[in-house]
Parts: structure tokens; sequence; C-alpha cells
């Protein structure tokens, strides 16, 4: 299969964003040192104790809508979320070319929109801080729905509420679970970023085409 995207077969755009359009070293940082350090200065803990105590409670959660959800987690840690995202708001970084991408989408006649499963304070403080928001056409938070992309019930539902022709969306995502969901319910034009997180090695992107680069994505745009 050809690398780069038969941009003229296209006619919507499903971008994700954590990972995808902004470095997930952030979302890494975070729940890996911030959260942590947080939650042991909060009980009297080391890092490392806050860290044995915290990882089952977010494996327990992983793959569903409350791992996603700032207020599920607010309540069940008793630590503001959204606050200590806000207390790392410098390390929210867009992926080199991606401006230029997402310049070069909005010149075309397609219909962009970003998917995520991202609460919506946090695409909020992301598309503020980033500016990546006047970009969209839309944004489509998994939320609003109560399922995340990589559970199959998603994008029925989806396409229900905004029809798309799945022989002419785009969709690019770092997550696997994710893309193996919509490619089960048949989006063809896929793609797996390479580099989600930029302090982290390169990701095996399975059966899946990678996007070594926004730039490179863009050809033919
Ligand atoms: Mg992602």
């Amino acid at each position: 299969m050809s690398r780069s995207v038969p941009w003229q077969d296209i006619e919507t755009v499903f971008l994700d964003m954590d990972g995808t359009l902004l470095d997930l070293h952030f979302d890494n940082h975070f729940w890996q040192e911030h959260v942590p350090l947080r939650y042991a200065e909060k009980h009297g803990l080391s890092v490392d104790e806050a860290r044995q105590l915290l990882y089952p409670k977010f494996r327990a959660r992983e793959g569903t809508i409350d791992w996603y959800c700032i207020d599920y987690w607010s309540r069940e840690l008793e630590l503001n979320i959204s606050d200590l995202k806000k207390e790392l708001e410098h390390l929210i970084q867009v992926h080199p070319h991606v401006i230029d991408f997402l310049v070069a989408l909005r010149g075309s006649d397609k219909r962009v929109a970003l998917l995520t499963n991202a609460h919506h304070k946090v695409i909020e403080l992301k598309l503020a801080t980033t500016g990546l928001d006047e970009h969209f056409d839309q944004l489509i938070c998994a939320h609003s729905f109560r399922i995340p992309k990589e559970d199959p019930r998603f994008w029925p539902r989806l396409a229900e509420e905004d029809p798309f022709d799945r022989d002419r969306t785009l969709f690019v995502d770092d997550s696997l679970p994710v893309l193996r969901a919509a490619r089960d319910y048949g989006v063809r034009h896929l793609r797996a970023v390479r580099l989600p997180d930029s302090k982290a090695p390169p990701k095996d992107t399975a059966g899946f085409i990678a996007v070594e680069s926004f730039d490179e994505l863009a050809r033919g745009l």
C-alpha cells in the first residue's frame, strides 16, 4: 500500500489530539510524575509509594471513558486534576509541522475535525495554550457519547450523530487499539503516529501505515 495519502479521495479528516497533534510527553509526565508527586505530598508518602498505589488504579480504568475523565480522577484521588494540569501547561507542545499541515488542510475543501477521548476541560486548556482551535471545523469529544474511541460501539455512534463516508475518511491517531476499532468499523484511510512522545522511543505501528512527520503527511494536499 502506498504511504502517501490519496488526498483527492478524502472528504473528512479526523485527527486525534494527544500523541498525534500534541506531544504525549505532557500526558506521560503528568500521570507518571506529577500526579504521583502531588498525591505523595497530600498523603505523606514517597513518590514511589504513591506510584505503587496509583498505577493499579490507572490500569483498572484503561480502555474506559473514566480513564480520560478528569472529574473521575479528581473524585477518586481527591486532587484537583484540572489545576494540576495547569501547573504543567508549559509542557503542552505541538508536534513539528502540525500547524503547517492544519493550515494546508484549512485551505482545502475537506472537513477537519478533532476527534479525541480527552475531557472537554482538557481540550479547552490544550487548545487555548497551543492556539490550535482555529484550525478545526469541529471538535468532537468522546465524552459526549460516554464511550472511548477504542470501544467498537464508538464508531457507529459517531456515524449516527455525525454521518461520514468511511471510504472517504482519513483518521490519524497514535493508539493502536483506537486504530483497530476504526479499522473494524471500516474507516478506510488510517495512519498511526510513529513518535507520539518526543522523549520516548518510536512506536511499532503494527500493521498500520506510520506517520513519520506531518510534512510528509501533507504531501499532495
Ligand atoms: Mg492519542
